[in-house]
């Protein structure tokens, strides 16, 4: 099993180490070309979601990655990853857009923006969750289903083999949630 890592921007470097924990392949998609290699799951990190779109586009990644994901490549989107997938963006624009999911942006204010805090990850338990000016989910619809909630807000769904977080679990030392995005693409 092989893992595709969008090194664009952002916090890829973290998701390789989680997968080394684990004993997963990986490698990094720089550039167009990256695509052609073999991967068998892929990995969108945190960073800034409108820098990240803007570089997809730019390089041509977008269409192409597009549709290996409505193909049915299972995908792993944290925090600005998840906004990519969305299909819906409240104060942003809708980047891959193959998840039936609305999220909004920068979601808890600037205060708020940083937090930890521990819930329930449906199918794992109790998990930490390290949110950086995370956004959340406003709804899913669709086939899509809610994996985890704090304080009343979606913050992880899952449709289909399309996983995401609005936290960031590689930036715990927790690996189950990696663990779990694994298991989709076994
Ligand atoms: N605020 C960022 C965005 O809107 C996401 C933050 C993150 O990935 N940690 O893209």
């Amino acid at each position: 099993m092989k893992i595709a890592i969008l090194a664009l921007q952002g916090a890829f470097a973290e998701h390789g180490q989680m997968l080394d924990a684990l004993g997963a392949e990986h490698f990094e998609i720089r550039q167009k070309k990256d695509l052609e290699r073999g991967f068998d799951g892929v990995i969108l990190p945190g960073g800034e979601s409108t820098v990240m779109g803007r570089l997809l586009r730019d390089m041509e990644l977008c269409e192409p990655l597009r549709r290996k994901i409505a193909d049915g490549m299972p995908v792993f989107g944290t925090c600005a990853g998840l906004i990519l997938l969305a299909k819906s963006v409240e104060g942003g624009i809708s980047c891959l857009g193959t998840m039936d999911i609305r999220v909004k942006r920068n979601a808890y204010g600037r205060q708020l923006g940083s937090f930890s805090t521990e819930q329930t990850f449906k199918g794992i338990g109790k998990i930490p969750m390290t949110f950086i000016r995370a956004p959340y989910i406003v709804e899913v619809s669709g086939s899509a289903e809610v994996l985890a909630e704090t304080g009343g807000k979606i913050v992880a769904a899952r449709q289909g083999r399309q996983l995401a977080c609005a936290f960031h679990p590689e930036l715990t030392k927790d690996v189950r949630v990696h663990q779990y995005f694994l298991d989709m693409v076994k």
